[in-house]
Parts: structure tokens; sequence; C-alpha cells
């Protein structure tokens, strides 16, 4: 009896803090991450010259709709490098266990409480600022974890 109750309690949990994040991008069935373009992969931890990519990259193209990942609280606006060019913006939102950073988007807004699957913004013209890369959405977790199993 005791371990048929710990399983239901952790299943419970599970559901509750583990739940795969919505669709990002509108027109797509499901997230699909980027592969090899002329500019590197999109994948968690593929390099950057020196660096290495702490996100996942979610095929995305210019203008369309993205979603809510998760049901919480849009805390501020995050920008990818700072530089202002045309796809230097982003937002950081927190909720279910969830913090997140989600750039190169023109957000509805940079406060407040939104619910998974409702509209965060529109993908910003990244083909402007690299001609022939597989346009997308940057999602990266605040503590710089792989959030590859959520997607
Ligand atoms: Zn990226």
């Amino acid at each position: 009896m005791f371990w048929g109750k710990l399983f239901l309690l952790a299943a419970l949990i599970s559901t509750v803090w583990m739940a795969k994040w919505n669709n990002l991008c509108a027109g797509r069935s499901q997230n699909q991450i980027r592969g090899y373009d002329k500019y590197g992969s999109g994948a968690y931890g593929a390099p950057r010259g020196k660096r290495v990519h702490r996100g996942v990259d979610v095929l995305c193209s210019d203008g369309s709709t993205v979603y809510a990942p998760f049901s919480g609280v849009i805390q501020s606006q995050a920008k990818p490098y700072g530089n202002g060019n045309a796809i230097d913006n982003g937002i950081r939102m927190t909720g279910r266990g969830n913090c997140v950073l989600i750039f190169y988007i023109k957000p509805k807004k940079y406060k407040g409480s939104i619910k998974k699957g409702d509209v965060l913004g529109q993908l910003l013209p990244m083909q402007r600022v690299y001609p022939g890369i597989q346009s997308h959405v940057h999602i990266q977790n605040c503590d710089r974890s792989n959030p590859t199993s959520n997607l």
C-alpha cells in the first residue's frame, strides 16, 4: 500500500512540475529543434566558436506568433545581444518550477501573468540578421540547464 501511494504521489508531482511545455510556434504541430545550417546547430551544447549554446532553438518563421510554454509570470525584458539589432529582444518568465529566457521575439508585454499557450509575441525578422539561417525561437533555462526534455 505504501509504495502504491508513493508511486501515485510521485506521478502527480512529476505531472505538475515536469509537464511538457506548449508548442512555441504557431503553425507547427510540435516543437522542432533547429538542425545544422551555416551558422551551426540549434541543439543544447552545440559549439558557438569558443563558446557553447546554452539554450535550444525551436524552428519558427519570421513574423510567426509565439506562444507561452507554460503558465506563469513575465518578469522582464531580456535581450540576447544588447546591441539593438533587429532581433535583439525577448523576455524572462517563470512559473510552475520553470524559469526561462525566450529570445528573438517582439513581446506583447514585458510584465504580468500569462497562461500556457497564450500569445507571447511574434518572431522578429531573423533573416535580416542571419540570412539563410533556419529561423527560430531561442529558449534557455535561467540556470543554463538543458531544457530539451521539456520541449
Ligand atoms: Zn539559440
